[in-house]
């Protein structure tokens, strides 16, 4: 017999692992399952953006990511405290395709700052740190993580999902409960750029096909003298040396790596360094390494019957930027609820339509970007050009100002419809007069409903609702902008942080966004 689930979510990365913290939560019976036995070690993602923050925020997972921050941030200034030169260099707030943001040149009372709240303080926390974290609230909440096992088939039933299994014989465990038949209500595969569930489930993945083989590795090397701490483009590919020790990246623009599956070696990553930075560099060991392209492809649509995908399941593109965990923890804080609401039966499956919706546009704004990176990245004399027009534009206030707010996240936005220019963001964090700060609301999971006017008249409107819309009455503090946040009399915020109704008076139309984001 075949054990049941509401949901199965394939893959225990920081997506699916996000996702799962967020169906249980709302009180859904999930299990994931995951073919590797512990955390991917590979280096990857080394920060997150606002919304990430923000999101973790909701959740009070803020201190967390604050103590990987702390951790990271020592492990650098022991790297840049023994490197010549590194000390004198700006700060810098990200980059693109290389060319650095100086934090100094950007404008921080711009107003799309304004609700960043605390968690902007988190950005230096590694895709490690975060499947820890949330590795740790997932067991708290009691989801169901099956390490080792492998999704291998799935049949969707329309009605219901079966998926079949195989477990790691080294796994250990009951191999009985590991392998076999599962049947879930829903599946969502977070399996990554390869996703198992894509394939077998039929869905599309257009898009454009690789031209650059990456390179990124944490080694033991000697001979670095002539290695320069940071991003330089050379007339052979760009080299990234840092900001750890042992840590490098390379790019080739020749062509994608022949065979992406073999083993990465010390001779293979010694040999690329030496090309791009002609520096004579020996490769003595290969702690970690990583290949990358910029196949850059992205699912229609997230859903195909009983079946979605979130994270790099669902898109893939190259790494330029720092957005693909960010974009897949925004997948999934998007689709917690929602697939939590329609397991429930309190909302129609067509709520899941909003899902592609509102992901989608991010998504293939995240893929635009990076080819754009990847062009400036080009060898031929043209693109030296355009690079170095860019930065230039780069060394602006403005230019650095408008390219930040793009790549922090600041500036997502959901088309939602409605009239207030607050609807569609996510809610300004704000410290209230009741001592508390407008995220510290959304640890349960529920949507808020801020009655910042003391309105009764908003109260009584939104009392049939109260078993998933907690109401808070405060005002918010520092009100010094008159349109946003400190002008409006209420706010009705979805559990992802979305603002889905706001008013500077009254309350025409909080029953109707009542009833579309939490049903009758
Ligand atoms: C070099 C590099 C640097 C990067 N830097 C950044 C950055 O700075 N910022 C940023 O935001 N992003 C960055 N990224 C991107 C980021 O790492 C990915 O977008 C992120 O890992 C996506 O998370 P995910 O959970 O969707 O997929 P993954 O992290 O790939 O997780 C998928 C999981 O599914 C499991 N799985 C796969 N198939 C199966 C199966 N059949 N059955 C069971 N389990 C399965 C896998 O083992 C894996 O654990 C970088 C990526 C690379 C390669």
């Amino acid at each position: 017999m075949s054990e049941t689930f509401d949901v199965v979510v394939a893959g225990a990365g920081p997506v699916g692992l996000m996702l799962a913290c967020e169906l249980r939560l709302a009180g859904v019976e999930v299990l994931v399952v995951e073919r590797l036995t512990e955390i991917d070690r590979t280096i990857k993602a080394g920060a997150i953006n606002v919304p990430t923050a923000q999101a973790f925020d909701r959740r009070g997972l803020l201190p967390e990511l604050l103590a990987h921050q702390q951790a990271a941030v020592e492990r650098m200034k022991a790297f840049t405290g023994a490197t010549a030169g590194a000390a004198n260099r700006p700060p810098i707030a990200g980059h693109f395709a290389g060319i650095m943001l100086s934090f100094d040149l950007i404008d921080a009372e711009d107003p799309a700052f304004a609700g960043v709240g605390p968690a902007g303080r988190a950005v230096l926390v590694s895709q490690q740190g975060i499947e820890e974290i949330l590795g740790a609230r997932a067991a708290e909440l009691g989801v169901v993580v099956r390490r080792g096992v492998h999704l291998t088939d799935l049949t969707d039933h329309g009605d219901a999902v079966t998926v079949r299994c195989r477990a790691d014989e080294s796994s250990g465990g009951e191999e009985s409960s590991r392998s076999g038949e599962i049947r879930a209500s829903w599946l969502v595969g977070c399996d990554g750029g390869r996703s198992t569930v894509r394939k077998l489930a039929g869905f599309d993945f257009p898009g454009i096909g690789p031209e650059i083989t990456g390179r990124q590795a944490v080694v033991e090397m000697s001979e670095t003298e002539g290695l320069q701490p940071g991003w330089h483009d050379t007339d052979h590919g760009i080299y990234v040396y840092g900001p750890t020790p042992g840590r490098f990246l390379t790019v080739e623009l020749d062509g994608p790596p022949v065979d992406r599956d073999a083993p990465i070696t010390a001779a293979e990553l010694e040999a690329s360094l030496r090309r791009v930075a002609g520096v004579p560099v020996r490769v003595s060991a290969v702690r970690s390494a990583t290949r990358f392209t910029d196949n850059t492809r992205q699912v229609p649509d997230y859903r195909k019957g009983r079946v979605l995908l979130a994270g790099d399941a669902a898109h893939v593109h190259s790494p330029f930027g720092g957005q693909g965990l960010n974009l897949g923890i925004g997948d999934a804080v998007c689709l917690g609820w929602k697939l939590a609401a329609v397991v429930d039966g309190r909302m129609d499956e067509r709520l899941l339509d909003t899902y592609t919706a509102e992901r989608y546009p991010i998504g293939a704004w995240v893929l635009e970007w990076t080819r754009a990176q990847v062009a400036l990245m080009r060898l031929d004399r043209r693109s030296k050009a355009l690079r170095a027009v860019m930065s230039e534009l780069l060394s602006t206030g403005d230019g650095a100002t408008t390219v930040f707010k793009r790549i922090s996240g600041v500036l997502h936005r959901y088309h939602l419809g409605g009239d207030h220019e607050l609807v569609g963001t996510i809610v300004p964090d704000r410290d209230l007069s009741d001592g508390t700060r407008v995220a510290e609301h959304f640890t349960s999971g529920q949507g808020v409903l801020f009655d910042f006017a003391d309105s009764a008249e908003l109260r009584a409107a939104a009392a049939p609702w109260q078993d998933r819309v907690r109401i808070v009455t405060a005002k918010p503090l520092a009100a010094s902008d008159e349109t946003g946040v400190g002008a409006a009399a209420g706010v009705l915020v979805r559990p992802d942080g979305y603002v889905a109704w706001a008013a500077t008076e009254g309350v025409e139309g909080v029953t109707t966004a009542l009833t579309r984001w939490f049903g009758r």
